[in-house]
């Protein structure tokens, strides 16, 4: 076993602190990384503030890590001390159901092992449950590490390892592309690199925000179009326009206005997972044939693939470097829509 510096909240109401926890020992198929980015994904929040509940105190989330190789196992063979590596949300699956052979590891029948808040043997986490990244190291099987390539920063790149795949997957899965009419609504983390990956596939891309406070940004990342939801004529003006919406939206929205954005067999895919149930009137789905759906990040491969994309892009997250004492300022300002639009905490201030 080996310790860690780490940021971890001891309830779902006090403050972020300094602690130091285990890691396993190095097994023969796992990688050690030193972490040197951690983003801040709205998820860890709703799971900090036990907004979902089941949350395990104390509570140390982070799954858009950044890092080098410090040490491999004696069986690895995809990786090397040096190399530049990521994590994700996913540690581990059972790789025998079928949605694993599928490379759908995120959709594990028999439980995916998320990289905090996961019950696990103490062999595999000391304490009982996994530990996420506001740490400055992690131990994790190279089948779960992926290679961030060279050109993208490793600042820039770990809000790929979520909000990247999150929206690769969906935009992939339900064919955004060239003739393709996507809206994008919320521009936050998960959204604004939508808008920027959706973008690069060739589709057409509408914002759908609160406001226009940030339309420069979202024309500059490649939105074709920006809304303000908080202007009626706004729903008025685009019914019926849309092949796909992504709903990126932490909090609760009226989502048969949404619905009625969409064009003859459009769908609605929802990301964002606030704590309460949504309602939704079936006319307004019957009517042009549309569907809702939802998503969950995306699998190991597609996970390589959407990093491959962003490199070869030139895409990555916009953000801003923050220090381990600034985590829980931090949150206020996720929740409050106030981040441009990822905080990424640097773990050399851990
Ligand atoms: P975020 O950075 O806080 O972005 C959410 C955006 O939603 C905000 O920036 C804001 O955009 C908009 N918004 C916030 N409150 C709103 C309200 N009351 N009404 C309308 N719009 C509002 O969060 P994130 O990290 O992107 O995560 C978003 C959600 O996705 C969270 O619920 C998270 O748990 C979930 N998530 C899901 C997956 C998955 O696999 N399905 C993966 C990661 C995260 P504007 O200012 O532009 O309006
Ligand atoms: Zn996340």
């Amino acid at each position: 076993m080996s310790t860690a510096a780490a940021y971890a909240k001891p309830s779902s109401d006090g403050a972020f602190e300094k602690v130091t926890i285990e890691r396993r020992e190095v097994g023969p198929d796992d990688v050690l990384i030193d972490i040197k980015y951690a983003g801040i994904c709205h998820s860890d929040i709703h799971t900090a503030r036990d907004e979902w509940g089941g949350a395990q105190y104390p509570c140390v989330p982070g799954h858009e890590i950044a890092g080098i190789v410090a040490a491999v196992g004696s069986s690895v063979r995809k990786y090397q001390v040096g190399d530049r590596v990521g994590v994700g949300c996913l540690v581990n699956s059972c790789g025998r159901c079928v949605p694993c052979l599928a490379g759908e590891e995120q959709y594990c029948t028999n439980g995916a092992t998320w990289t905090y808040n996961t019950r696990v043997p103490e062999s595999a986490q000391p304490g009982g449950y996994t530990m996420g990244g506001y740490s400055t190291q992690i131990v994790v099987d190279e089948s779960f590490v992926l290679s961030i390539p060279e050109g993208i920063g490793l600042d820039v790149a770990a809000p790929l390892l979520c909000a990247g795949i999150t929206l690769f997957s969906p935009l992939k899965h339900w064919n955004a592309g060239p003739g393709k009419k996507v809206a994008i609504i919320g521009m936050g983390g998960l959204g604004h690199v939508g808008v920027k990956i959706a973008a690069a596939l060739g589709a057409e891309v509408t914002v759908l925000s609160q406001s226009l406070r940030k339309r420069d940004d979202g024309l500059r990342m490649g939105a074709h179009h920006y809304y303000a939801t908080s202007d009626k004529e706004t729903f008025r003006q685009l019914r019926g326009q849309f092949d796909l919406i992504i709903n990126t939206v932490s909090a609760d929205l009226p989502i048969d206005n949404y619905l009625r954005l969409l064009a003859l067999d459009g769908t609605l895919v929802i990301l964002g997972l606030p704590e309460h149930p949504m309602s939704v009137t079936g006319r307004h789905l019957a009517g042009f044939r549309r569907s809702l759906a939802g998503s969950m990040i995306g699998g190991l491969a597609q996970t390589q693939e959407m990093l491959n994309f962003c490199a070869s892009h030139g895409i990555g997250a916009e953000i801003e470097l923050i220090s381990a004492d600034e985590i829980d300022s931090a949150y206020d300002r996720v929740v409050a829509s106030d981040v441009q639009y990822r905080f990424v905490i640097d773990a050399a201030t851990l």
